[in-house]
């Protein structure tokens, strides 16, 4: 049986290996390893094989964990969907805020916001299962939008595929992500160009990596299925 440090290791080099492949630097990719559902006690397994990026989707599930592993440096990012009321639970607790999709959570971030919270754009490319995330019709003006926040500084972009267990199906999806923060910075011109990109889950982050992912989320392939 795997344990936890064997799985991540096997993770980055799977992730170096992607990265090489397409020309870039390994070291510009983060990993989040996802643990919903899996308890503190695997969390901190993880932690002490050098993990210090998580991910979690529940509020209130970040803020138990975050008490019970207060003792750990770990960056958390929220990747659920987060509702307004909400926002003053997640906003201390964590480093990065991945799913922000209106103007209103971005301004309930921005108001809570302890020290300097990263955020990203959840992108829905029009996907009927997936309720949450702003059309590109809508991303320019929540960027313009979020770029004028004191408290909350935008990266870039995350993003969910329609699932298919086939991950060169999520290519053309991966590439049009990437493309919409081109066309961004292209628009917005913005003092620091946004540059992170988020995509690619335990099933297909390699093509998500080729097709320019520069934070990857990854749970079942370090913690076990949930
Ligand atoms: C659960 C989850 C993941 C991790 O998915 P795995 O298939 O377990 O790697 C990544 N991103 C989001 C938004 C999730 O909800």
């Amino acid at each position: 049986m795997s344990t936890i440090a064997d799985n991540i290791a096997s993770i980055k080099e799977r992730i170096a290996a992607a990265a090489t492949r397409c020309g870039r630097d390994p070291a510009s990719i983060t990993l989040v390893a996802v643990s919903k559902a899996k308890p503190a006690a695997m969390i901190r397994e993880a932690f002490e094989a050098g993990q210090r990026v998580f991910g979690e989707n529940y509020a209130q599930e970040l803020s138990q964990k975050a008490k019970e592993l207060a003792d750990l440096s770990i960056e958390w990012h929220f990747i659920g969907h987060l509702q307004k009321n909400k926002a003053k639970l997640v906003a201390p607790i964590a480093t990065c805020v991945e799913t922000v999709d209106s103007v209103e959570i971005a301004e309930a971030l921005d108001r809570r916001a302890a020290q300097r919270l990263k955020c990203l754009i959840e992108v829905n490319l029009g996907d009927e299962t997936s309720k949450s995330g702003v059309a590109p019709a809508g991303l320019e003006a929540l960027a313009r939008k979020m770029l004028s926040f004191k408290n909350t500084g935008l990266l870039g972009l995350m993003a969910i595929p329609p699932y298919d267990p086939d991950p060169e199906k999520s290519r053309s999806y991966f590439r049009r992500i990437k493309g919409l923060l081109d066309v961004l910075n292209d628009t917005l011109r913005p003092q620091t160009p946004l540059r992170a990109v988020s995509m690619g889950m335990s099933h297909d982050f390699e093509v998500a990596i080729e097709e320019g992912a520069t934070i990857v989320r990854v749970g079942t392939a370090i913690f076990g299925e949930r």
